[in-house]
């Protein structure tokens, strides 16, 4: 027997999300069917609201409820130094590692051919005007140390040199092809106090 038109149509929304295939939209359905109301409820208030209140940060990119994030909005913070990273998730990773006094700039992914994603796709022009201010006197490039984050750190690394910033890359011990996000909090730590000026 199919399923409901309404049930139908919550599976493919399902189905739609990365990296959920169509069983696992079906079992999503089949529990949100069996959940409590209240549970429901709060599901579907939260889908709302993070839908309308968070977006990217003005100065930085990086998620926020406000106009200008909480870190950004920090006057405690190291307003001269930059960390560049490719998503927000890379400034949660780097925040729990509790090393980093600086500021973001979130470009919102990473250079890749192949995928068709160019400069222009990213938050570089941006990122380029912030520094061009002369208030930064350190740029961190944090972005992974996989074929596209290191495509994109040479890419970086060319477009800022002109405008004669100290640049330096994260490198020591962020294993090879893996997300910030993924590397543990020692390794990270050990990552920004080796990194290396290019
Ligand atoms: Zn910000």
């Amino acid at each position: 027997m199919p399923y409901p038109d309404s049930m139908i149509q919550l599976i493919e929304e399902f189905a739609k999300m990365p990296g959920v295939g169509r069983r696992t939209a079906e079992r999503f359905a089949m529990y949100i069917l069996s959940a409590p109301a209240e549970s429901v409820d709060n599901l579907s208030e939260l889908v709302r609201k993070v839908h309308q209140n968070i977006h990217a940060c003005q100065e930085c990119f990086n998620l926020s409820e406000e106009t200008i994030c909480h870190i950004c909005g920090d006057p405690t913070r190291n307003h001269t130094l930059l960390c560049v990273v490719q998503t927000p998730k890379d400034v949660i990773a780097i925040e729990k590692s509790g090393d980093y006094a600086g500021i973001y700039h979130v470009l919102m992914g990473a250079l890749s051919p192949l995928e068709g994603v160019g400069p222009k796709d990213l938050r570089i022009k941006e990122l380029l005007d912030r520094v061009k201010k002369g208030t930064f006197k350190e740029v961190v490039l944090g972005t992974s140390s996989d074929t596209e984050g290191d495509a994109t750190s040479t890419y970086l690394m060319k477009q800022l040199k002109p405008l004669k910033v100290k640049v330096t890359r994260i490198a020591h011990g962020v294993p090879v092809g893996s997300a910030l996000e993924f590397v543990d909090k020692a390794t990270l730590t050990r990552a920004f106090r080796h990194r290396q000026e290019i």
